[in-house]
């Protein structure tokens, strides 16, 4: 039994009986034995969102050896375990009874990704885990003894069970750490080697379930490489790993339907991101650049010029600078990639299970019958070879259902019952042999890419919640004012804190970054500078434990889907 901070527990004791309100008189910090307790916000009711703590621990405390700590990369995987060791701790706890959320300690809950989360932070001096408590009531009155129980016991245990390295597992802290300075090592490694994305042989992709992101454990079939496609790359820890690299230009996708083609493209999404020990994806690693693409009918798009796919819409309709509230299938995706490109991606995933076809493909039958000057689209297939030389932007594209790809692709994979082959020759004597006859659309350029300035006046906060609503629970949704960001379709993002940290990025942007002059692409990469430097503490007032780190693609992602979003081009 510790030590515990007799003015807190006392004062606990006093409050017993009170009216709920009484215990706003908390906040503030307290010295325990080993760590301070902040008390930073306190809820106004049992059933509100519980009250924020933190706990800062010095590292003299703490004890963890500075090799674990002391690049930031490690940092991060350091924090990322701690966390984890926290949540399972939160998980076993059994709770008190009360009211509403009496007795809860929570901390969010971490994906199989490792990122960077302002609910636990390691420095050089201290050691920081963010909580929620839920203050213990009956009805409306305070219950003293289980708040003093709560605060004065049961936290510093947890925080002394998962903070300090003589409690946690050395061996399994080092794996964590090594696990993701691996990922990180491949991930740097690709651009040298002409490469957008590596799957490491013996990989793990399938998922549990669709709604349930860890491995599927017994039917797995492991990730095979094809030899052809077999590169070596190394790592620190793990040494050579051998596996699938996916080389840059355009990467075709085929096999029969259930063969693995999405479930392999999900893999390349995730992997811009390192992935915990025992993920099965941890040695699948994409250009951080890399971005999901896909169609979103009933969008809103803001000034986009969406000219190189689409021109000449009924009404007489500009596409040069494309607004819509209602996009349709095909305006969507190319909006999509468009403004994926203009916010750095250097690779565009594209599964033709969420693309809109007529986007995708347009046949020679259908070339005769529909002459050019009534389809206002240009395809996919005539555009992706052009992205690739006109502005250096790979493409890998899931497409079980049209052969029409062969004639663009640089690389053809096949998967065979989860197995991939390399079929690029076949692929390739095939469209020899039967010619498709369709004529090339849209000219000999992809076409010129227009700069887009926000108007800082559209995005309106004043109204209703002032960022994300914090019962956001998935990644689907944020909050802007009285303003809802359907998010469903931007499928990269993987933990509700990365939404609602998005939700303070996008005030955050308006606040300091958003000039008459400023393309979008500079106000983001000015916002993912400042939390380079300043981490993620720099989007809020006050120190939140919620906040993950997202990519600035997202973050462009999020502000197109702005429905009273505003821009002017950029053209002089
Ligand atoms: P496709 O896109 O080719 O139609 P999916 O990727 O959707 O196929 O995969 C079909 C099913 O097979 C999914 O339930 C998926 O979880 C499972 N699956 C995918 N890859 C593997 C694998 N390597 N081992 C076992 N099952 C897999
Ligand atoms: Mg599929």
């Amino acid at each position: 039994m510790m030590i515990t901070d007799y003015p807190l527990y006392d004062q606990l004791h006093c409050l017993d009986g009170q009216g709920y309100g009484a215990y706003k008189s908390l906040k503030g910090a307290y010295q325990f034995e080993g760590f301070t307790l902040h008390i930073d916000h306190v809820q106004g009711d049992p059933f509100a969102a519980p009250s924020r703590v933190r706990v800062v621990m010095p590292q003299a405390v703490a004890g963890f050896p500075a090799e674990l700590w002391q690049t930031p990369g490690r940092a991060v995987a350091l924090a990322d375990f701690l966390l984890r060791s926290a949540y399972q701790a939160t998980q076993q706890r059994e709770r008190q009874s009360g009211s509403g959320k009496s007795g809860l300690i929570g901390v969010v809950r971490p994906s199989q990704a490792i990122l960077p989360r302002s609910a636990a932070q390691v420095t050089a001096e201290t050691v920081e885990l963010r909580l929620t408590v839920g203050l213990p009531a009956f009805g409306r009155r305070i219950a003293g003894r289980q708040a003093a129980d709560l605060l004065c016991r049961a936290l510093p245990d947890l925080v002394h069970q998962t903070l300090r390295y003589k409690s946690l597992d050395a061996g399994a802290m080092q794996r964590h750490i090594h696990c993701a300075e691996d990922a990180d090592a491949l991930r740097s490694q690709l651009a040298d080697r002409g490469l957008v994305a590596f799957v490491a042989d013996g990989a793990v992709l399938p998922r549990h379930s669709g709604v349930d992101e860890r491995p599927l454990r017994d039917q797995a079939v492991p990730f095979q490489s094809p030899e052809s496609l077999r590169v070596t790359l190394t790592c620190p820890h793990a040494g050579s790993v051998t596996g699938l690299g996916i080389p840059q230009g355009i990467t075709l996708i085929v096999g029969g339907g259930y063969h693995g083609k999405s479930t392999l493209l999900r893999a390349l999404e995730a992997g811009v991101y390192n992935h915990i020990p025992g993920d099965g994806r941890h040695q699948v690693v994409t250009d951080g650049s890399a971005v999901k693409v896909r169609a979103e009918d009933g969008r809103s798009v803001a000034g986009v010029d969406i000219s190189p796919f689409i021109s000449h819409l009924p009404q007489g309709k500009s596409t040069r600078q494309f607004s819509t509230m209602n996009a349709s299938g095909s305006t969507s995706q190319a909006a999509a990639i468009i403004e994926a490109v203009e916010a750095g991606a250097r690779v565009l995933l594209v599964d033709e299970d969420t693309s809109a076809t007529n986007f995708m493909i347009r046949d020679r039958r259908m070339q005769a019958l529909i002459a050019k000057d009534r389809e206002p689209i240009t395809p996919f297939i005539d555009k992706v070879r052009q992205l690739y030389t006109d502005y250096g932007l790979s493409t890998v594209l899931v497409m079980g259902g049209s052969g029409d790809y062969f004639d663009v692709a640089d690389t053809v994979m096949a998967l065979d019952e989860f197995v991939p082959q390399d079929v690029t020759a076949q692929a390739k004597a095939i469209a020899a042999q039967y010619q498709t006859d369709r004529h090339r659309e849209g000219g000999s350029h992809f076409g010129d890419l227009t700069a887009r300035i926000v108007q800082p006046h559209s995005i309106d906060p004043s109204k209703g919640h002032r960022s994300a609503s914090l019962k956001a629970r998935d990644t689907n949704q944020l909050q802007i004012g009285t303003e809802a960001i359907d998010l469903s379709a931007v499928e990269q993002l993987v933990e509700p804190g990365q939404v609602q940290a998005i939700a303070e990025a996008i005030l955050y942007a308006q606040r300091y970054h958003m000039t008459p002059d400023r393309p979008l692409s500079q106000v983001v990469n000015a916002v993912m500078a400042d939390l380079a430097d300043h981490g993620l503490d720099a989007l809020t007032e006050w120190p939140m434990g919620n906040l993950v780190m997202f990519r600035g693609l997202e973050l462009a992602a999020a502000i197109n889907r702005l429905r009273t979003l505003q821009v002017q081009s950029a053209h002089r």
